[in-house]
């Protein structure tokens, strides 16, 4: 039977590489009945919203979704529409793997890293005041007076929440995920030397957690900065990350480095019951309509959807026929060669179109 799954195309380079993931997706053989709804630019010209409703019911209904990256414009008081779907969906853990294939243009080797990212708090619940605005002057002296302490009063005010419930969970989600996946560490990474009642929290919370895991899975501690640059000294000597929101985003970004680029960088948002698949990178909207982007990230996020569909050998099919690809040489995208104008770099659907033939060939 055809598994149900919602298709979010996207705006910028999304509808192209969602394409070419889902040309590879059928070439696995696993059947899947998509249902394609419209979120972003292309929905704001044809409903008037960025983020209709409909998307919403889609995705809770079909339980997965294939989703491709959608354009925020910086600094207009417009919320991502990527954002206010994890949060509506309570799509609480973002899980971004960081594998190197061999074959990449990358100063290190056999990395296999995952990222496990809260995805609900943090900076990112979206509550801001804006500087100059009389509530923004009002909570300022509020502060002051609860604090003790001074804030210039032209300073605008981000909030940063995050729970002992979802920090719990996000924790709980690391462990478990790495029990499923057989990974032997997570570590839990923070700045509660500065940040006492929030990342302190997260912490406390990930201690608790981790006790009810010990013997099985090793956990181990590291303040952010430090991970910084540990990751980039010695990325070998971790397995699992579990992190606050925003420390979640920036170093998902840095492994995505390690590993050769946000071209090849896959990644899933899950929730209890519910999971969207999407890659790290964004909508690169100076390559829209090119032909020229790199689709393995978007692949790759299909291949832990069909892990997830639990189509297990089409997933393992799949990630085996880009990493063959990959280290051919030949039929990669601009982005993995060491000159950027290569004259043989392929397009977007020819390294697509490499991928299936590899998979004909299994
Ligand atoms: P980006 O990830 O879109 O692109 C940054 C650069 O990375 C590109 O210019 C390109 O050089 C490279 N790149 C990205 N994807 C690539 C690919 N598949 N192949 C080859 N090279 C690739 O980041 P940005 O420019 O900061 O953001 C553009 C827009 O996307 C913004 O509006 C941002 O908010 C949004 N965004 C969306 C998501 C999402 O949908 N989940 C994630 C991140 C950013």
């Amino acid at each position: 039977m055809a598994h149900k799954v919602t298709l979010i195309p996207g705006d910028g380079i999304g509808p192209e590489i969602i394409l070419a993931a889902k040309r590879c997706v059928a070439a696995t053989g696993v059947k899947i009945d998509w249902e394609e709804v419209v979120a972003g630019s292309d929905a704001l010209a044809t409903t008037g919203e960025l983020l209709p409703q409909a998307v919403l019911d889609s995705v809770k209904k079909n339980k997965v979704a294939l989703k491709g990256p959608i354009i925020t414009p910086i600094g207009e008081g417009f919320r991502s529409v990527n954002v206010a779907i994890r949060q509506a969906l309570d799509l609480y853990a973002c899980v971004r793997p960081a594998k190197t294939y061999p074959g990449v243009k990358s100063n290190y080797k056999d990395i296999d890293l995952v990222i496990v990212r809260e995805n609900s708090e943090d900076l990112y619940a979206g509550i801001e005041f804006e500087e100059g605005l009389d509530e923004t002057k009002a909570l300022i002296k509020e502060i002051e007076n609860l604090s003790k302490k001074n804030i210039r009063s032209d300073s605008g005010i981000s909030i940063k929440p995050i729970s002992k419930f979802a920090s719990k969970r996000i924790v709980k989600f690391a462990f478990e995920y790495a029990l499923k996946h057989n990974r032997k560490k997570v570590t839990i990474v923070h700045k509660a030397n500065i940040m006492k009642f929030t990342d302190g929290l997260f912490l406390r919370a990930g201690r608790e957690v981790a006790q009810e895991y010990a013997g099985r899975v090793n956990f181990e501690e590291a303040i952010v900065d430090n991970m910084c640059m540990q990751l980039v000294s010695k990325p070998h000597n971790y397995d699992v990350l579990v992190l606050p929101n925003l420390y979640g985003d920036i170093l998902s970004d840095l492994c995505a480095g390690l590993i050769g680029g946000l071209g090849i960088a896959p990644g899933a948002n899950i929730g209890d019951g519910l999971a969207v698949f999407e890659a790290v990178h964004g909508s690169a909207p100076k390559y829209k309509g090119l032909n020229k982007v790199n689709p393995t990230a978007m692949i790759l996020s299909a291949a832990l959807m069909l892990d997830y569909l639990n189509e297990k050998k089409a997933a393992l099919a799949l990630e085996d026929a880009v990493k063959a690809v990959i280290s051919e040489g030949t039929n990669l995208t601009y982005d993995f060669k060491a000159n950027p104008k290569d004259p043989l770099a392929v397009g977007t659907q020819e390294m697509a179109d490499a991928i299936i033939k590899k998979l004909n060939q299994s």
